[in-house]
């Protein structure tokens, strides 16, 4: 990675030259991440973020309620041990307004924010073969030309409104969770209507359920939701968290899912009943993600193991909800748990028992259309002074293929993944030159920055590489992509995850259904990574300019000989 000398006078102009080594499109914890990385490794980097502040997600998803459902210090950077150990995160599961705090403090304490731009939207981005150089261009009418490109931008980054008529013409106040306005929205004494009960909306209605005049929830697919089971951080765990650093680190970076929780020992009918039920009232009680980790071992695999539980959760949902047939709607029945990304909650269903909160089901009642004042379903017409769309995102793809991306030949990026993303490790794609997205579609599933922070590393490691070698281009071969996303594709239907779920892109119209997880999960990515390093990157096509000029780059990719995706 050389930036192109100035021509002597006299001679022809050059390609163009870089203005940066590296372009990081995306202010989220992975492009924080990326934009360290590479600077330490001594390379020039800028980065573009569409949003006015530093957070991604944490930036955009500011309702009330947001916070995590993977424990704040195992989200949080592990690079340094000084940032870990004067960083005091409060509660096991911080909410956003903390989370946005401590991403501002990294991006400060290493003098980060000198290199960002934001209110800076990529609007295009065009690979220019001569040069080897992308030209990268911004809503804000700024232009960039990068010799590496990573675009960080994120998997629940754009959210998804569905095409209900009349949605425009709502005349009150109208929000989505994924796009919240950076004042706060005032909710007490209004009519409020929340349309859709994932992860956001449950966390969201129990939060504005007690200052509202009346809430009205309208749910398409009640979801088995469970307790986060939240708390302070005692000074006593606080210490120890700190005691334990480098042996957290060990378990996190090796961990498939990037969790603290470890597996279990034993399988659902190990137990005689009654032993089952103290365990599901164990799991019941503990925190967030322990209930899939440390569940049963048997529990995705056994349907009547995964039922078992399920019908323990209707139960718990029965005995919380007075009115029965609200409690009844509020239970699912057409998916198994954790066959969805299933949300944890703190008071949702409790919300329920508020006088003034109502549940519209919305498979017996589909929205006709949205008025000027309310919303009309096949039971009338109920009259809102605020609407808040819950309807999540396009998941995995959604971001990357609108930034207008055009590669080798003009390639849109778009048209490539007409039929779903091709990856290799879910970082790169074939005809597209120095372009990586660590944390898109195909990456693991799990605690995201642990295996998002993996794909950063090898960006990394690949981009120092490139350079160290004397070139300017990489590239992954076909071949490689092809048996990377031929793996995640057969191994979908392993996967715990359905088609109901929007891993598969299910929540968009006309999306194709393809796994947009990585289903080898972190495992796979480790074994894949040490294979590439190993046979010296011989999946991968190099050039330097010089080369390009006579058609003599290195491409080795059909010299892949690793076997393991
Ligand atoms: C409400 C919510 C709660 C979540 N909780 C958890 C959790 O507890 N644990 C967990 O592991 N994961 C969680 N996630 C997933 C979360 O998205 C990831 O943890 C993490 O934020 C991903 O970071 P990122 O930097 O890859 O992407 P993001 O945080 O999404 O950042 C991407 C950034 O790229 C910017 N961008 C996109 N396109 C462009 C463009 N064309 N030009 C310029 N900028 C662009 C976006 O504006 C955004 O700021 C949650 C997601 C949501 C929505």
């Amino acid at each position: 990675m050389t930036t192109s000398p100035e021509p002597a006078s006299g001679q022809s102009p050059g390609p163009p030259a870089p203005d940066v080594d590296v372009l990081v499109v995306g202010a989220g914890i992975t492009g924080i991440y990326q934009l360290y990385r590479a600077r330490e490794a001594g390379f020039s980097v800028q980065l573009v973020e569409a949003g006015d502040g530093v957070g991604g997600t944490w930036y955009w998803n500011r309702y009330p309620g947001a916070r995590f459902d993977s424990e704040s210090y195992t989200y949080a950077f592990l690079f340094s041990r000084e940032l870990f150990d004067e960083w005091e995160w409060q509660e096991h599961f911080a909410g956003q307004p903390e989370i946005e705090r401590y991403l501002n403090h990294v991006v400060d304490r290493f003098d980060l924010r000198r290199h960002m731009r934001f209110g800076a939207k990529v609007t295009s981005a065009t690979y220019d073969e001569p040069s080897g150089t992308w030209r990268v261009v911004t809503g804000d009418g700024g232009e960039v030309r990068t010799r590496v490109l990573v675009a960080a931008t994120g998997v629940l980054s754009v959210p998804y409104f569905p095409d209900v008529p009349g949605r425009e013409d709502f005349r009150g106040e109208s929000y989505h969770t994924g796009l919240w306005p950076t004042t706060p929205v005032d909710f007490a004494g209004k009519r409020v209507a929340v349309i859709g009960t994932g992860s956001s909306g449950v966390q969201l209605i129990p939060v504005i359920a007690g200052e509202v005049a009346s809430l009205t929830v309208y749910q398409r697919t009640a979801n088995w939701c469970t307790p986060l089971n939240n708390a302070p951080i005692a000074p006593d765990e606080q210490a120890k968290l700190r005691a334990d650093f480098d042996a957290m680190c060990e378990t996190l970076n090796t961990s498939p899912a990037g969790f603290l929780h470890g597996a279990h020992d034993r399988a659902t009918y190990d137990d005689p009943e009654e032993e089952r039920l103290a365990f599901f009232e164990q799991m019941w009680n503990s925190p967030g993600f322990s209930k899939l980790i440390s569940h049963y071992t048997d529990l995705m695999v056994d349907p009547a193991a995964n039922a078992e539980w399920c019908e323990f959760l209707a139960g718990k949902v029965r005995g919380i909800v007075r009115d029965p047939a609200t409690a009844e709607k509020l239970i699912p029945k057409d998916h198994r748990f954790a066959e969805k990304r299933p949300p944890f909650v703190h008071g949702y269903y409790e919300a329920f028992n508020l006088p003034d909160v109502m549940l519209v089901d919305l498979k017996e009642t589909p929205i006709l259309r949205v008025t000027p004042s309310g919303i009309e379903t096949a039971e009338g017409i109920r009259e809102f002074d605020i609407v808040v769309w819950a309807t999540g995102f396009d998941f995995g793809t959604g971001a990357l293929l609108r930034m207008g991306i055009r590669g080798r030949d003009g390639l849109a990026l778009a048209d490539d993944w007409a039929d779903g993303p091709r990856t290799f490790l879910g970082v790169q794609t074939a005809g597209f030159p120095n372009l990586f997205f660590p944390g898109g579609p195909h990456a693991a599933a799990g605690n995201n920055p642990r295996y998002n922070g993996d794909q950063v590393d090898f960006v990394t490691e690949t981009i120092v590489y490139v350079r160290d070698h004397g070139y300017d281009t990489v590239e992954v071969g076909r071949e490689a992509q092809e048996r990377w996303t031929s793996m995640v594709d057969r191994n979908a239907s392993k996967s715990n995850f359905g088609e109901i779920s929007y891993y598969f892109g299910t929540n968009i119209p006309g999306k194709p259904r393809k796994y947009l997880l990585n289903s080898g999960g972190r495992p796979k990515l480790f074994a894949m990574i040490a294979e590439v390093l190993q046979s010296d990157y011989a999946a991968f096509r190099m050039s330097r300019s010089s080369d390009r000029s006579t058609d003599r780059s290195t491409d080795r990719s059909t010299d892949l000989t690793g076997t393991s995706a």
